[in-house]
């Protein structure tokens, strides 16, 4: 058995290559189960499905959804869903409808900065308007020489509270680990130690999820810091869920994570993986 990654991204959302291409390097990498988790959209898994095939290796249909509890972004991936269900086409359809409508919206505030062409420069590092996200922004910011690095565009423009931050009206999280379900998918909280809570703060978060019938967390995360693993895995363990883990791999603009490449999960965790 290969090494399994059940989060990253293509270019059908904010990562860099085009799904084939991520089947392609995960392959490289001796990744053997392999789930592309786009945010919002299920569209490149068609693409990551036939290049999988190709290759010998096992790709699970997923997305990463965008969930608000309490205000703040929360995301849950969603793994082995099925892609003809019409109340997850629904939920992405609404969902894809934000994420343009944000799109202008974030373009207006940067070019209130003086930052010219905002929108259109972020535009054409997306495949298509309703996939445009934060991270092309950030991206446009760094190139157009606003920002050093990619972290700063978060933290001076597009973070939360910041100037060219817009609220988006995406599914609650419990809606949205309900459309999971229905959807026949099992929903993942993903990487929550990304969300500067404090743990008291996370294990309401984790709570709240596991009772609106979320069935796992990522216990290992590329974007967490390792010291975190062992408290996330008695966490899991405490509240009935199921461990997962994978890389978030977006491409060269977050060249500090590669596909498969991260701690192994605790020997005491149930893998998600096991149910398959
Ligand atoms: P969006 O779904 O368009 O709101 O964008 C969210 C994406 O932006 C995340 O999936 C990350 O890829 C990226 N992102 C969010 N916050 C940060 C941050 N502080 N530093 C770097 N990338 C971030
Ligand atoms: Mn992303
Ligand atoms: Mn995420
Ligand atoms: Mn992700």
């Amino acid at each position: 058995m290969g090494k399994i990654d059940l989060h990253c991204h293509s270019h059908c959302s904010d990562g860099e290559l085009s799904p084939g291409a991520v089947v392609v390097r995960a392959f490289e990498q001796g990744v053997s189960l392999l789930a592309l988790t786009d945010h919002d959209t299920v569209a490149g898994v068609p693409e990551a499905m036939e290049a999988a095939a190709r290759l010998g290796m096992t790709l699970i249909p997923a997305m990463e959804l965008s969930t608000l509890w309490n205000g703040m972004n929360i995301h849950v991936v969603a793994l082995n869903i099925d892609l003809d269900s019409s109340v997850l086409q629904k939920a992405l359809e609404r969902q894809a409808g934000a994420r343009e409508r944000r799109g202008r919206l974030i373009g207006e505030k940067l070019e209130r900065q003086g930052i010219a062409g905002a929108y259109e420069a972020a535009l054409a590092l997306a495949d298509r308007p309703e996939s445009l996200g934060r991270t092309h922004f950030a991206q446009m910011l760094l190139e157009a020489g606003r920002v050093s690095r990619l972290q700063q565009a978060f933290d001076k423009y597009l973070g939360a509270g910041k100037v060219a931050d817009v609220p988006i009206p995406w599914v609650t999280l419990e809606e949205g680990v309900g459309v999971i379900r229905e959807a026949g998918g099992i929903a993942v909280l993903a990487h929550p130690a990304q969300y500067r809570m404090t743990r008291t703060k996370l294990r309401r978060l984790i709570d709240a999820f596991a009772k609106a019938g979320g069935q796992a967390m990522e216990v290992v995360s590329a974007t967490q810091s390792p010291d975190i693993i062992p408290w996330l895995a008695l966490t899991a363990e405490s509240f009935g869920l199921m461990a997962s883990q994978g890389s978030d791999f977006h491409g060269s603009h977050m060249p500090w994570i590669e596909l498969g490449r991260f701690p192994s999960l605790p020997a005491t965790c149930r893998p998600v993986w096991s149910s398959w």
